[in-house]
């Protein structure tokens, strides 16, 4: 074992990860990352990323196919080569992980392949094994433990990797063809995410959801502008569907299903539903990676895979070993892990002591979340029925047809809502759909963050004409004061 000690270790090199590496060695600390796979893990190699590379394809084909003849392009026929965009895809997740071990380096963090496994230790000191890759035992006096979370194998579904598939499969390198018909189970953010892509490459596309409506943490006004579109797109959605299993035939898929309303006790004598395919896409579900990581040598609970940390600090039953992002079960998106990172390490730090650190608690109260369907989905804070439960709230909308850069560039489609508290008008909360909803959330999400009121928000100058002045109008709204719209009175 080498004699080096390290202030900190951390297991795992997804955004949570490479993210907590990176501002430990901005503080002066002496770091080592593990990782197994590649840097950037879920998040850059098998899921934000690749997904929103394949999307931009998808949004420029539809916008040709869609625009450019009103806006006076003449583009011949447009053709679609999934293949190609698969390619760019690659291209883009490939500069990007290069891009996080130039970053690594040029901050002198150490970077070890293989398998992390805590071998013993205590807060003076642990001992972390590496293994497969380069073998070797590390000293440190803090670990971060960020092994994040892996597509959930349900057995009924019969995941073969073949025709059926996960999120990683069909995200891999390689996966370059567009199934005629694609079976899509779970109509969440991923389900919905694929849908988009592949109806815009032309297979046609069945999605099954367990739940009454897709994406059912949005918005509700939000779910019904999504689903008109997704219908429209000749995506077929139905919803309150038990999928009971999913068989590979041979040459196709099958999905049998009965009514999500069917008592469980019951479902073998219920009526039941079957939905054929080219291949079948199971997105329901995460499972936690926390394997093999040693947990019990250093007393460290787990369930299910999920680590068990303190909520404020992220600590575990171990001082001085902390987790963060998905193998935490908490929010389960890369911005929370990357987040979750800067807690750790900043406690972490503080709890050695001599670098410039504080100890802080994590507040989960505004976390953007978006979506990337067409029109793109954000959100923020409350949604309207649960803000109406709390307490008095006036809702302020705004659509995106009556603003003059929308209607420039043909954005017409969707709007933007803010919910503000009667009497303290603070912003409570906003949800989007339409063209870039993600970054008008931004600056919602920042607003709140800085105690903004909807008046203060309304005050400032934004710039014209641009998609942000949505958020301008959408404030002013909630007075009923938007200069752009019609038959609104003070309130
Ligand atoms: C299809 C898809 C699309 C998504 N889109 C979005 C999106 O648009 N926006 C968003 O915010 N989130 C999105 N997510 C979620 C996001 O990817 C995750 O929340 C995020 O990657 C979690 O980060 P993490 O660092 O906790 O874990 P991960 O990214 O899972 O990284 C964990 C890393 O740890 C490594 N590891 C595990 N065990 C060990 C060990 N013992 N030793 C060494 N290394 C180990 C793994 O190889 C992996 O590289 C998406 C997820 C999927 C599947």
């Amino acid at each position: 074992m080498s004699e080096e000690i390290y202030d900190i270790t951390v297991i795992g090199g997804g955004p949570g990860g490479y993210h907590a590496a990176l501002r430990a060695s901005q503080f002066g600390a002496k770091v080592a990352l593990i990782e197994r796979d590649k840097l950037g893990g879920t998040c850059l190699n098998r899921g934000c990323i690749p997904t929103k590379a394949l999307y931009s394809s998808a949004k420029l084909a539809e916008e040709i196919h869609e625009k450019a003849a009103d806006f006076g392009i003449s583009v011949g026929e447009v053709k679609l080569d999934f293949a190609k965009a698969v390619e760019r895809k690659n291209k883009v997740v490939k500069e990007l992980v290069e891009g996080i071990e130039a970053l690594e380096k040029k901050a002198k963090v150490a970077i070890f392949k293989g398998h992390g496994k805590i071998v013993g230790g205590s807060i003076d000191s642990y001992e972390v094994e590496i293994s497969g890759g380069d073998n070797a035992k590390i000293k440190t006096k803090r670990i971060i433990i960020a092994t994040g979370s892996k597509p959930a194998l349900i057995p009924a579904f019969n995941i073969d990797h073949d025709r059926i598939l996960t999120s990683d499969d069909i995200l891999s390198p390689d996966f370059k063809t567009v199934p005629n018909t694609l079976l899509i189970i779970g109509a969440g953010v991923i389900g919905c995410e694929f849908a988009n892509i592949f109806r815009t490459f032309g297979a046609k596309v069945i999605m099954l959801e367990y739940l009454p409506t897709p994406i059912a943490t949005e918005e509700r006004l939000v779910i019904n502008e999504l689903k008109k579109k997704l219908v429209g797109m000749g995506i077929e959605i139905y919803v309150s569907q038990n999928v009971l299993k999913v068989e590979n035939t041979g040459s196709g898929v099958r999905a049998t299903c009965c009514s999500a309303d069917v008592p469980r006790d019951q479902v073998d004598s219920a009526e039941k539903t079957t939905y054929d395919a080219d291949i079948c896409l199971v997105s329901i579900g995460r499972a936690r990676v926390s394997d093999n990581l040693g947990l019990e040598s250093v007393g460290i609970e787990s369930d299910r895979g999920q680590i068990k940390c303190d909520p404020k600090t992220l600590e575990t039953a171990a001082k001085g070993i902390y987790a963060i992002g998905d193998v935490t079960g908490g929010i389960m998106l890369a911005h929370v892990a990357s987040y979750e990172g800067d807690v750790a390490v900043e406690n972490a730090l503080s709890s050695i002591g001599g670098f410039d650190t504080h100890p802080r608690e994590t507040d989960y109260s505004i976390v953007p979340a978006t979506i990337f369907t067409s029109p793109e989905i954000g959100s923020v804070g409350l949604r309207e029925k649960v803000a109406k439960e709390r307490g008095k709230v006036f809702v302020g909308r705004f659509a995106y047809a009556s603003l003059g850069k929308a209607k420039c560039m043909g954005e017409e489609k969707g709007f933007l809502m803010v919910i503000g508290d009667v009497e303290t008008d603070k912003i409570l909360g906003a949800s989007c759909i339409g063209h870039e909803a993600p970054e008008l959330i931004a600056e919602i999400a920042a607003a709140m963050a800085a105690g903004m009121t909807c008046t203060q928000l309304g005050h400032v100058i934004h710039s014209h004409p641009t998609i942000s002045e949505m958020v301008l109008e959408a404030v002013e709204d909630v007075h009923g004061m938007a200069i752009h719209k019609a038959g609104r009175k003070r309130r």
